[in-house]
C-alpha cells in the first residue's frame, strides 16, 4: 500500500510517473532494451527528450526564444553557474532562506563582483521582504520563489526592471508562471517533476549569450555549451527525463497548471486551517500571503514540545510519513507538492486531530 508521503524532496510523484518509468526500466517502447541501456542518441530516446521539452514549453507557456535544458549537478550547481556566466560587476540576491543563502554565498565565494542582498533573516526567514529597492546597475537579481525549508513562497511574478533569475526548485509546475518576466528559471527536479538527479533550466537565449566573454568558463558550466548542443553536450540523465515526461503528461491530462494551482490552494488551505485552529500546533509563518503551499511548516506550542517524537510515531502508524522538519530548523513540515492528494492531507489532519484530542 502506498503511504501518505509528505517528504520534502525527493517526494511523492504521480502513480503514472512511477508505473510508466518502472515499465521503461524493464523495456522502452518494445525496443528490446531498458531505458538504462538504450543510447541517448537513438530513435528510441531522442523523441522522449524532444517530447519532454515540447511539453515543458506547452504547459509552462515558454516562448520560442527560450531554451529548455536538463542538466546534472542539481539546483546547487546552478548556484555557481549563474555567477560564472553572468556576474560581471554586481548582483542582487533576495535572501529568503536556506537555499537562497547558499545561492548568494556561492556568488560571494567566486568573487567576480559585488553581491548585494535583502534578507528576512531578522525574523528567522518567516516572511518575504517587500517594498525594497533593487539597484538598477546589477547584472541580475536572484530570487528563490519557494523556500522549501522555511515554508514561505513568492506566488507572483515580480519585475524589478533588471534581469531576473529564479530558483523554482520546489514550486515549479504548481501555478501558471509568466516566463517572460524571467531571464532564467531553474530547479532540481526532485520536488514537483521527477526523481533526483536532473536539473531543469529555462533560459532566454539572448541572456545566455550575454555571458562574461573575458572569463574562462569551464565548458560544462557554460549555458551556451548546453544550448548549442540541444542539452546533449554530455549524456543526459535519461531515466529522469523519461520520468519528467510522464509527470508532464499527467499534469496535462488533469488540465494543466490552472488545475495544479487550484489543488495546491485546496491542500494548503485545509492544512493551514487545521494548524491555525489547533491548540497544540502553530505555524511559524504568520503572514498568510507569504505561506508556502508546497511546504507547510508547523511546530508544537512550547508547552507541548516534548510530544514531538510521539507525534511522529503516531502519524507514522497512520501511514503519514516525511513530516519531520528539516534538520536545520526542527519542528514539523508537511510537503504538499502536486502529487500529494487531498486524501493524503485529510488523512494527516485526521491523525493530527486524533493525537491532539488524546494528549490535551
Ligand atoms: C532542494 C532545493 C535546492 C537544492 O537542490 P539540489 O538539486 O539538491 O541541488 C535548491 N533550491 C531549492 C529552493 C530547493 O528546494
Amino acid at each position: 500500500m502506498r503511504k501518505h508521503i509528505f517528504n520534502a524532496g525527493p517526494c511523492k510523484l504521480s502513480d503514472r510517473t512511477i508505473e510508466n518509468t518502472a515499465k521503461a526500466v524493464l523495456e522502452l517502447n518494445n525496443c528490446g532494451q531498458s531505458i538504462m541501456e538504450v543510447s541517448h542518441r537513438s530513435k528510441d530516446f531522442e523523441p522522449v527528450l524532444d517530447e519532454t521539452i515540447a511539453l515543458m514549453r506547452e504547459i509552462l507557456n515558454i516562448p520560442e526564444n527560450y531554451s529548455v535544458l536538463f542538466l546534472g549537478g542539481g539546483a546547487s550547481l546552478q548556484f555557481c553557474m549563474i555567477p560564472y556566466n553572468f556576474l560581471k560587476t554586481k548582483a542582487f540576491y533576495l535572501n529568503t532562506g536556506t537555499w537562497a543563502t547558499k545561492a548568494k554565498e556561492e556568488a560571494e565565494l567566486l568573487g567576480f563582483g559585488e553581491v548585494v542582498s535583502v534578507s528576512s533573516k531578522d525574523k528567522n526567514f518567516t516572511y518575504i521582504p517587500k517594498g525594497f529597492e533593487v539597484p538598477k546597475d546589477v547584472d541580475y537579481a536572484h530570487i528563490t520563489t519557494n523556500n522549501t525549508i522555511r515554508g514561505t513562497e513568492i506566488r507572483e511574478d515580480w519585475d524589478f526592471g533588471v534581469p531576473l533569475i529564479a530558483d523554482m526548485s520546489s514550486d515549479i509546475l504548481s501555478r501558471p508562471v509568466d516566463v517572460t518576466k524571467y531571464k532564467m528559471i531553474y530547479g532540481g527536479a526532485q520536488k514537483n517533476m521527477g526523481p533526483a538527479g536532473v536539473t531543469f533550466v529555462i533560459i532566454e537565449n539572448e541572456f545566455a549569450k550575454s555571458f562574461v566573454t573575458d572569463r574562462k568558463i569551464p565548458t560544462m558550466l557554460k549555458y551556451m555549451t548546453h544550448i548549442d548542443n540541444g542539452t546533449m553536450y554530455n549524456t543526459p540523465p535519461c531515466i529522469n527525463i523519461f520520468a519528467i515526461r510522464e509527470t508532464l503528461l499527467w499534469i496535462k491530462e488533469l488540465g494543466g497548471l490552472k488545475i495544479m494551482d487550484k489543488l495546491a490552494d485546496e491542500r494548503a488551505n485545509l492544512l493551514y486551517n487545521a494548524i491555525d485552529n489547533s491548540k497544540m500546533f502553530v505555524a511559524p509563518v504568520q503572514v498568510k500571503e507569504d505561506r508556502s503551499r508546497m511546504n507547510i511548516d508547523f511546530v508544537f506550542k512550547p508547552e507541548f514540545q516534548e510530544l514531538e517524537a510521539d507525534f511522529l510515531k503516531f502519524v507514522a502508524s497512520k501511514n503519514c510519513v516525511g513530516l519531520k522538519g528539516h534538520r536545520s530548523v526542527g519542528g514539523l513540515r508537511a510537503s504538499t507538492y502536486n502529487a500529494c492528494t487531498i486524501e493524503d492531507v485529510k488523512s494527516l489532519i485526521v491523525a493530527m486531530t486524533e493525537f491532539e484530542k488524546s494528549n490535551l
